[in-house]
């Protein structure tokens, strides 16, 4: 089993579904409300461990009920939560206005990950001992910097999903052997629109970087090779969150087993395919036996 080490947020989402969102200084009543774990790195270590990795989650809960509910609800995803510290205060939190258009306004109060700015010597370990890092940057960048770093000495892949998207330090991109922004992110990142060319930009950075592109696929490219399209499957979809985490969660799992990269990404946008298709985020990710059928 490819064993991944996730060094990331873990949230909980409070949506509120209404039909239009308030003003300032507005009240308005919603529909639906709804409790939903999430996280950008809880979600990509959800996805991994769908796919078959054997995965471990580093990062910080609260000392609330709803940390509490987070811890419970990765290790019945059947990851390694002995990293997954219990801070003192409240869990992170992302809170979500969906309104009928499908437009959201969100809020995101980190909390408990705020807290990890540094590593100890277990989460240390945890990343030496791994076949691939999975980084984002919801964590404070100290905590990124470093465990990139650590990851980078030891030999371990490094893969990093620049959300939110901020200016990265090159002391983070040097440890950084695969870089995945999504359009947006890869325009904000490089001032390039077209995707070619912020790829292009970025490999002067990185040696690998894949752009994805929604439901036309992903941009590949690597240094020394040209940028290539990688179609998606064509599918209808219903709900489009967390596709990109269960890109690159089921990602991470193909390249831990040393697949071909164009297989990889063939197996990694399959499962993406299938997570447009249900409604919800880390509970729409695929099984290992779904994708393989898929
Ligand atoms: P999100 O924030 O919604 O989780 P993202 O913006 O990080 O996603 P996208 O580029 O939208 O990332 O999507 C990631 C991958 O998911 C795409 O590369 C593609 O493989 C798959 N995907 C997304 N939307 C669709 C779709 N409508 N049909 C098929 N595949 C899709």
């Amino acid at each position: 089993m490819t064993r991944i080490a996730v060094l990331g947020s873990t949230n909980m989402d409070l949506v509120a579904y209404v039909a239009r969102a308030p003003e300032p200084g507005e009240t308005v009543t919603g529909r639906e409300f709804r409790t939903v774990p999430g996280g950008k790195g809880a979600n990509q270590a959800v996805a991994a461990a769908r796919a078959g990795g054997d995965v471990t989650m580093i990062g910080a809960v609260g000392d609330d009920a709803y940390g509490a509910q987070l811890r419970a609800g990765l290790e019945h995803a059947g990851l390694d939560t002995d990293l997954l510290h219990t801070a003192e205060g409240p869990s992170g939190i992302a809170h979500i206005v969906v309104d009928d258009t499908g437009a959201n306004s969100i809020v995101v109060v980190p909390g408990a990950n705020g807290t990890v700015t540094a590593l100890g010597p277990g989460e240390m370990a945890a990343i030496a001992g791994a076949d691939l890092l999975l980084l984002q940057l919801e964590l404070p960048l100290s905590a990124v910097i470093e465990g990139a770093r650590v990851a980078h000495a030891q030999g371990v892949r490094t893969i990093l999903a620049p959300s939110p998207v901020q200016p990265l330090p090159a002391e983070l991109l040097d440890c950084v052997d695969l870089l995945i922004p999504n359009e947006h992110e890869a325009a904000a990142l490089t001032g390039f629109t077209d995707p070619r060319a912020a790829a292009r930009h970025l490999l002067s950075q990185v040696p690998a970087v894949i752009v994805t592109l929604g439901a036309k696929g992903c941009l590949y490219a690597a240094r020394g090779g040209e940028p290539v399209i990688f179609p998606a499957p064509e599918v209808t979809a219903v709900d489009t969150t967390g596709a990109g985490d269960t890109f690159v969660g089921t990602l991470a799992v193909a390249l831990g087993e040393r697949r071909p990269v164009p297989e990889s990404l063939a197996w990694a946008s399959s499962a993406a395919a299938l997570c447009v298709q249900r409604p919800g985020a880390s509970t729409s990710m695929p099984y290992r036996t779904e994708i393989d059928a898929a």
